[in-house]
């Protein structure tokens, strides 16, 4: 039916035909792939999480302000004025060569061996993540990923249309019975399950680490079912004590896909990751990068292979550790002194996040605006898993606000985990 032949006053009732035309004229024309995507509950958050009266245990933001942001400056402007010609051009669409070199000795500190040829530099490892899951995930394949899960990779395998099967973790992390329960039940379903997506290192958002054992199972597992793994590693270099765990990648380079970041190590904002793959996989990955940007920022690129060449880049993420362990003692101590009997949390031992549960009856994305009111926020753990639980959980953040503010910030979650009980 055409609009003349359609007299009819539009009524504004939520969910009906003209008041979905109304909030979105191009309703109708969006392919259907977008149809999971959503907004994310944690970005939704950040407009009121970020008024300074609140106390914002919410984002992951790093704390940059550990940087030698003056000797940066120079060295920045030193890039143009001298590089100019190159830093502001078009670039490889794998990347600058050099800084591809240098990736290779970063992820040498985690015991991987890697030649250049094989990464591809990503404008962050979110978009690694994208392109993975445009290579792999046609819709209705299975992704198996942790429950809960990094809030930013349930948003490109939504975007493609690939199910995710959440499986559970310990304190020593994913539990390696629960995925093979999880395949076995794939594939008596019919199902194509096409990557276990997983963050073995100060996992995001439950804070845990993958025990060593327990990395080689799995490895073996995903060999034996035939399911690539994606293995997630931006925390990696963050373990406060300076320990590092071997990478899947580092067990079995031909059925690991490995995303790395500067975005916790160095600048997040500078928006430089890469993706370490198998080599046909990398070529692949090389023609899905180049259809996505044609290239990444060259600048930003010149701006990290010179810091690493340059700065003392080990002693600055040693700095970073000793910061977000006093931010981590902070936040593990305030939990201790003030959460009500009932609530339990794990211990992590680097990264940025602590994973909490609290006591039945409670319903932490109910209690958010609550929270808010009381000038705290967090991140409320439906937002981490693709199928709805997480309604006891909350994942608190201590990586950028200062120790005082997180034992405050602590003290008022807890006033309102009080009263939520008694309710
Ligand atoms: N993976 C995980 C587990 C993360 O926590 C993040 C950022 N919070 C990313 C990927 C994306 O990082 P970036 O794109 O900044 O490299």
């Amino acid at each position: 039916m055409t609009s003349s032949q359609s007299p009819q006053p539009a009524q504004y009732r939520p969910g009906s035909e003209p008041a979905r035309q109304k909030l979105d004229p191009h309703i109708d024309r969006y392919a259907a792939r977008t149809a999971g995507m959503t907004a994310s509950e944690i970005r939704a958050l950040f407009a009121v999480a970020s008024r300074p009266e609140v106390v914002s245990l919410a984002g992951g933001m790093p704390n940059l302000a550990a940087l030698p942001l003056d000797s940066l400056s120079e060295q920045m402007s030193e890039l143009v004025a001298r590089d100019g010609l190159v830093a502001l051009q078009y670039g490889s669409a794998q990347g600058v060569p050099a800084l591809r070199e240098q990736i290779c000795e970063v992820m040498a500190m985690e015991g991987i061996t890697a030649h250049p040829d094989d990464i591809v530099v990503t404008v962050g490892s979110q978009m690694g993540l994208d392109m993975v899951t445009r290579l792999f995930c046609d819709p209705g394949d299975v992704v198996i990923a942790e429950g809960p899960s990094y809030v930013g990779a349930l948003g490109s395998f939504a975007a493609y249309q690939a199910q995710v099967v959440h499986v559970a973790m310990d304190d020593d992390g994913l539990v390696p019975e629960a995925l093979r329960e999880a395949l076995a039940q794939a594939k008596q379903e019919g199902k194509r399950v096409k990557l276990l997506y997983t963050i073995p290192n100060f996992h995001n958002p439950a804070g845990v680490t993958l025990s060593v054992e327990r990395r080689a199972e799995i490895v073996e597992i995903c060999a034996e079912h035939d399911v690539l793994i994606l293995e997630d590693n931006p925390y990696g270099l963050l373990g406060f004590d300076g320990q590092t765990y071997p990478s899947l990648r580092s067990m079995a380079p031909d059925n690991v896909v490995y995303l790395g970041s500067f975005s916790k190590t160095f600048a997040s904002g500078l928006r430089v990751g890469w993706v370490l793959a198998p080599h046909a996989v990398r070529e692949k990955l090389v023609l899905a990068a180049e259809s996505a940007t044609l290239c990444p920022p060259t600048l930003n690129q010149l701006v990290v292979s010179k810091y690493l060449a340059t700065h003392d880049w080990k002693g600055q993420i040693k700095t970073f550790r000793e910061n977000y362990r006093e931010r981590r003692d902070a936040m593990l101590s305030a939990l201790e002194q003030h959460l009500p009997e009932g609530c339990t949390w794990t211990r992590p031992e680097g990264g940025f996040y602590v994973w909490v549960t609290v006591p039945e009856g409670v319903d932490t994305k109910a209690m958010l605006p609550r929270a808010v009111t009381a000038r705290v926020a967090y991140a409320s753990g439906t937002g981490f898993y693709a199928d709805g639980l997480g309604s006891r959980q909350m994942r608190l953040s201590y990586c950028y606000p200062t120790p005082e503010r997180i034992r405050e910030g602590v003290r008022r979650l807890a006033g309102v985990l009080e009263s939520e009980m008694e309710l």
